[in-house]
């Protein structure tokens, strides 16, 4: 396909690699179709009061020889297969189904693919979801990633407009890893900020990142802007988070993502097992 005069160096794992992968997509496809997943749920949790916020909802299939694929694996491989749209639509419809079921004061976040995002139909697709289960439009939150800030930012901003138009919440994931600069921050209409786990990893050691996560809340909140530290797996973490006047956590510390009914049991205080 690249033409004449040029020549690739066929190696025996490379076949092997494509074949493995072959057959995930063979397995992915299948399990799209007959809706073969499971979405589980982790806390977001308020650092000043200790409430639960919300939750976001988190992707499982479960395999019948691999075990619990995870979504680090199988979600980049259904955007390249297109199967993302269909997957993502799921997703949506079953976090909103669950999540009207929980008190009035809990949002639930949905990771939405920049693929999806871009879809012309994507806000008719929440707006459906939402009709659908009954769900407030505040109590949805959309994650969405620093690169589709930077990409055609005027397609971006005209769908952050229309979702937020419909009532919905945008949140930033994964602050800090992409390319984007703070300046980016006000110019899109964006109600929280997901700081990255890897800034809360180092959080607490000597010349670590506490600076510039001091620098993240402040900017964040002169935006009005609710600033959120992920993967938050120590007390020292959730002490010097809430000195810093970061708002709100989510990590092991408090909760792994647990499934629907362990969650509703958390949430009525009773144990999380
Ligand atoms: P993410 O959006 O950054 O989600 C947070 C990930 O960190 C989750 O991994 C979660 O289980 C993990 N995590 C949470 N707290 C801690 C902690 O304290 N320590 C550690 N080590 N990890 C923690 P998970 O569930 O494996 O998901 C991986 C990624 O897959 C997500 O990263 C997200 O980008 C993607 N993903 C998951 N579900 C969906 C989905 O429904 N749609 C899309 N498009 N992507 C999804
Ligand atoms: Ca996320
Ligand atoms: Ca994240
Ligand atoms: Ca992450």
């Amino acid at each position: 396909s690249e033409g004449r005069r040029t020549y690739r160096f066929f190696m025996p794992e490379m076949d092997t690699k494509a074949k493995a992968r072959h057959e995930l997509a063979t397995e992915l496809k299948r399990a799209v179709a007959e809706r073969a997943f499971q979405l589980h749920f982790q806390p977001l949790v308020d650092l000043n009061s200790g409430a639960v916020a919300g939750c976001e909802a988190l992707l499982r299939w479960p395999h019948p020889v691999r075990g619990f694929v995870s979504p680090a694996e199988f979600i980049p491989l259904a955007e390249d297969i297109g199967l993302i749209e269909e997957l993502g639509e799921w997703v949506l419809e079953q976090a909103c189904g669950v999540a009207v079921g929980w008190p009035a004061a809990m949002t639930v976040a949905v990771n939405v693919s920049p693929i999806q995002f871009r879809r012309a139909t994507f806000p008719l697709k929440v707006a459906a979801a939402l009709a659908r289960s009954g769900l407030a439009a505040h109590r949805l939150e959309l994650e969405i990633t620093e690169a589709l800030l930077l990409q055609d930012t005027e397609s971006t901003l005209t769908i952050l407009n229309q979702l937020r138009a419909l009532g919905v919440k945008i949140a930033l994931d994964d602050f800090g890893t992409g390319y984007s600069s703070l300046s980016y921050l006000h110019r899109f209409p964006i109600d929280k900020i997901k700081i990255d786990k890897s800034f809360v990893d180092t959080l607490t050691d000597q010349a670590g990142s506490a600076p510039i996560v001091r620098a993240i809340v402040q900017i964040a909140a002169a935006g009005n802007k609710t600033t959120l530290a992920e993967g938050v797996e120590t007390a020292a973490q959730r002490d010097l988070l809430r000195q810093l006047g970061c708002q709100q956590m989510q990590g092991y510390l408090f909760s792994p993502a647990l499934p629907a009914e362990a969650l509703a049991r958390l949430i009525a205080g009773g144990d999380v097992e």
